[in-house]
């Protein structure tokens, strides 16, 4: 497995990071416009050790790339920290600003894409050019046991990073997949966005589910 072999990598980016034209080109617009916001390629946040990973799609527009945390001040991190505090993988109060004093209990969370991609969607190119952060992180982070994929694009990014075949590992909310040749267990979510949410897609309990299980798996 590739797994250890990343270490050339930072675990983060370089703020200024311009591999992908199109994102800097988006972030650079709204640094003009938004020169308050963080604009710039999102840090991990972790605790030390974790054994829960995260994987976001990328950050939201007034949500992480505004703030610079993960999740933090949209109403993804809402539910995500949320259930997380109840879960007990973090602890404090999230307020949904960086300074809230909010910290990760035995957990790390990141994006597959560390920058904002216009209409949050990201091309296969710059999803491909972000992953070797992705295997730095997890490589950083050999505590980690279980992985939350929220949504298709993390789950398949992830298994890519790892050199597993996705169609041996087929995304569904809820999956739980031991993955061979490492001591890592994928689970899946349908990632925790408001739009899902307001569709009906994903709800609290659904996304408290999938806590449950990782929770029976890393006690
Ligand atoms: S998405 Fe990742 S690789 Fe692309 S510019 Fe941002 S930090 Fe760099």
């Amino acid at each position: 497995m590739p797994v250890h072999d990343v270490q050339a990598t930072p675990v983060d980016p370089p703020l200024d990071c311009r591999a992908c034209p199109r994102l800097v080109e988006f972030r650079e617009g709204l640094q003009a416009e938004h020169p308050e916001w963080f604009n710039a390629p999102v840090p991990s946040f972790t605790s030390p050790n974790p054994r829960l990973l995260v994987i976001g799609l990328a950050p939201g527009m007034r949500g992480a790339n505004a703030t610079g945390r993960p999740f933090t001040g949209d109403y993804a991190g809402d539910l995500l920290y949320k259930t997380m505090l109840d879960f007990g993988f973090a602890e404090g109060a999230y307020k949904a600003r960086p300074d809230d004093g909010l910290v990760l209990a035995d957990a790390l969370i990141t994006n597959a894409v560390r920058c904002l991609p216009p209409q949050n969607k990201p091309t296969g190119p710059e999803i491909k050019t972000c992953r070797p952060y992705l295997l730095s992180t997890l490589a950083a982070n050999p505590s980690v046991r279980a992985v939350l994929a929220l949504g298709r694009i993390a789950h398949e990014t992830f298994l890519t990073a790892l050199e597993l075949k996705r169609a041996q590992f087929p995304f569904s909310h809820n999956g739980r997949h031991e993955l061979p040749g490492t001591d890592l267990v994928l689970f899946d979510s349908y990632h925790c966005s408001r739009y899902n949410t307001n569709t009906g897609r994903l709800t609290e309990d659904m996304f408290r589910d999938v806590f449950t299980s990782i929770r029976q798996h890393i006690p």
